[in-house]
């Protein structure tokens, strides 16, 4: 078996030179390998077309039709709608909020086109934005099989990746050199070959449809299973290694006591023990690998920060690693304003931070600064450390699993940091013991007194002014509000446009309202000014995309909305309520769907409005996710698996446990393979 071909690099492939090799880079496409498991997002279904007069709002469809009329915005609105007819004698508006002038010209009167893409109520009739397309001849054929889409990133066009794919599965290596599953194993969990099940989700065929998109098709169980034993393998042998290794002991100090003192608070219970499993851990003179859950708002950051007050107080250092520059900021703060008056040096650094204050913040890093909190570019930067010996990783979900490797190199010669993981998407316990099968687990399972409950509704979209007047009532009162933008997953930036499209909007239903805008395409330095203007209540209502489930602490606020609240995961839509109820006034959440609603989602979006405890929230999402109801994969609540998830092959967690095991012991050389196949990208990306 030699593992040649799936270390050959991208730029063997048509089309691919340094630029385009560069594109890949950012989605760690590098190697021929990279490509073929590069899997799909999602299907779309283009295989017939829909009559334009029965399309209904909410519908994902692909339509034909001749343009009839094409009006073209200039200055203020400049925005492109296409009307196009079909025999059905129906009129759907192809709406373009972002165009170039080619694109606009390209729709002449009597052309014909094709168009897929998300159908929904316009202000005179059925739109669609931003639909994909492509001119088309009368008699030109429809597509006989799913069409895979993938992930992308800027400069890179879903045509381009999926030729890209396509011509890459031609260098597949034969089975037997592929294959890395023993047959028997393959036999007894009836799992196909590895090479048919990726042709078969890159390909698919006619007859794969209806079990490709339920993902329920034998294909993907194999995938997933593989993709599992990938992660337990390497998080098995991270541990095993981990734990052979010495690290500082951190016995809490002189601070310990003035700290609790000193704190505007009481500890609760569930954080008192939690700190004392985490005592016992730094003590041991091994590396502690814990990871500590807790539902959102339950103050995991505040028992971070007294550990790292012990290890000041052992005179060595803690880096804080929060996932966005926005939460790096506000732990900043926190930190400093808990740990400072103890004489404790805390220092900020992010990549924003440039030049002079830079390099300060370096040296401090590399002299006497005792814990320093950032984003993960603390990582990936040259920063030295002067005595690294305890690393706290916030919303652990946002991180790759191995990018956490990365920060062992970052320690103190021979001595391995202690690794303190926070997630704060809680996951029913036996989940999390297999996926971080490297971690100890501790759980903070109660709130801090005197929170308010969030009442939560759930109304369409349709009742959209409402919501508007509601908002504007509650802004009158004094009161704050979020109004979070739909999820798109296949791009950021298609995102971001979406939600310049509702501030647009917004801010011309409520022009007395000052209004902001928040999204991950904008500069940082924007981004926090927005924050900013926010937090000190200048801006009263605060249009977003899902950038600001993490973390995000604006006491004040208290009404949010979410729109298309049926296209996101339940822990993801529990993350983004917990931005509000964060104050004495009582606080409320509107979770607008996208009509017609199935039975299943209705019951999700229920499940939001009788509890707040995030673990209910968690374990009900996974009963309920069942087969048929199709997800998105960028759900936050989840590792970010390719194809793995956990609702659907929590089943096969057992059995990958078990195929671990006997992997690791009697196949060490295909153990590695299959870890290099999965989560070399990742790796790699650590190392960048
Ligand atoms: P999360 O666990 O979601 O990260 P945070 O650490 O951000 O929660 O804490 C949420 C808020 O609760 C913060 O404002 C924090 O200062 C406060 N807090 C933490 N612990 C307590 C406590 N024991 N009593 C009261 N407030 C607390
Ligand atoms: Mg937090």
């Amino acid at each position: 078996m030699s593992p040649g071909l799936e270390s050959t690099s991208v730029s063997v492939l048509k089309g691919v030179g340094p630029a385009v090799r560069e594109t890949l880079a950012k989605l760690s496409l590098v190697t021929l390998a990279d490509l073929w498991f590069h899997l799909p997002l999602r299907f779309e279904d283009r295989t017939q077309l829909t009559p334009i007069r029965d399309l209904i709002p909410g519908q994902t469809a692909q339509v034909e039709g001749l343009v009839e009329a094409v009006e073209r915005g200039f200055r203020f609105r400049p925005q492109l709608k296409v009307a196009i007819s079909d025999d059905s004698l129906g009129t759907l508006v192809l709406r373009f909020i972002h165009f170039h002038s080619a694109q606009a010209a390209s729709f002449q009167a009597g052309a014909r086109f094709r168009v897929y893409g998300d159908v929904r109520l316009g202000k005179d009739c059925l739109e669609m934005i931003h639909p994909s397309y492509t001119r088309v001849l009368a008699d030109t054929p429809l597509a006989d099989a799913l069409t895979p889409v993938y992930p992308l990133t800027e400069g890179l066009g879903q045509k381009t990746i999926q030729r890209l794919i396509q011509e890459a599965l031609t260098r597949l290596p034969p089975e037997s050199d592929f294959e890395l599953l023993p047959v028997d194993l393959r036999v007894r969990h009836d799992l196909p070959g590895l090479r048919e099940s990726l042709l078969t989700v890159h390909r698919p065929g006619p007859d794969d449809v209806a079990d490709l998109l339920a993902q329920q098709h034998p294909a993907q169980r194999r995938l997933a299973f593989d993709e599992l034993l990938a992660h337990q393998i390497s998080l098995r042998q991270i541990r095993k290694l981990t734990q052979q290794l010495p690290a500082t002991r951190i016995i809490a100090g002189k601070r310990r006591k003035p700290l609790l003192k000193a704190l505007p608070f009481q500890l609760t219970g569930a954080q008192t023990r939690v700190l004392s499993e985490l005592d016992r851990d730094l003590a041991c003179g091994k590396p502690m690998m814990r990871l500590v859950q807790g539902d959102v708002g339950s103050g995991k950051t505040v028992v971070a920060a007294i550990a790292a007050a012990s290890a000041a107080d052992a005179g060595v250092q803690t880096a804080l690693l929060a996932p966005t520059e926005l939460l790096a900021e506000q732990h900043y703060r926190n930190v400093d304003r808990w740990l400072s008056p103890l004489g404790i040096r805390v220092v900020h650094l992010s990549g924003k931070i440039k030049g002079k204050a830079r390099d300060k913040a370096l040296a401090d890093i590399a002299g006497d600064a005792d814990v320093v909190v950032g984003t993960h570019a603390l990582i990936q930067d040259q920063v030295r450390f002067r005595a690294l010996s305890l690393i706290v990783i916030d919303e652990q979900h946002r991180f790759g699993v191995h990018q956490r490797l990365s920060l062992r190199e970052k320690g103190l010669g021979a001595l391995v940091p202690h690794q303190l993981v926070m997630t704060a998407t809680p996951i029913p316990r036996t989940l999390a013991m297999s996926l971080y099968a490297d971690l100890d687990v501790s759980v903070i399972d109660e709130l801090p007194p005197g929170r308010t409950p969030v009442a939560t509704k759930v109304i369409s979209n349709s009742r959209r002014d409402e919501v508007i007047e509601r908002i504007r009532a509650a802004c009158a009162e004094g009161r704050q509000a979020y109004w979070v933008c739909p999820l798109i997953e296949e791009s950021e930036q298609l995102e971001a446009q979406a939600a310049e499209a509702t501030f647009k909007l917004l801010t011309e239903s409520l022009p007395d309202l000052p209004i902001g805008l928040l999204h991950g395409r904008m500069k940082s330095k924007d981004k926090r000014a927005t924050m900013d203007a926010f937090q000190s209540g200048a801006l009263r209502l605060l249009v977003a995309t899902t950038v600001i489930e993490v973390g995000v602490d604006v006491p004040n606020a208290s009404l949010m909305i979410i729109e298309n609240a049926e296209r996101m995961g339940l822990s993801q839509l529990h993350q983004l309520r917990g931005r509000v109820g964060r104050g004495r006034i009582a606080s409320s959440c509107v979770l607008m769907y996208q009509p017609p609603l199935g039975a299943l989602a209705r019951e999700r979006l229920n499940v939001l409005r009788e509890t707040e405890d995030g673990f209910k929230i968690a374990e009900r999402d996974l009963q309920l996710r069942g087969p048929g109801e199709l997800l998105g994969t960028r759900q936050t609540g989840e590792l970010a698996f390719r194809i793995a998830n956990l609702s659907q092959h929590a089943e096969q967690l057992p059995h990958v446990s078990a195929a671990a095991d006997w992997m690791l012991e009697h196949a060490p050389e295909a153990a590695e393979r299959l870890m290099r196949r999965w989560i070399g990208q990742q790796a790699r990306f650590a190392d960048a």
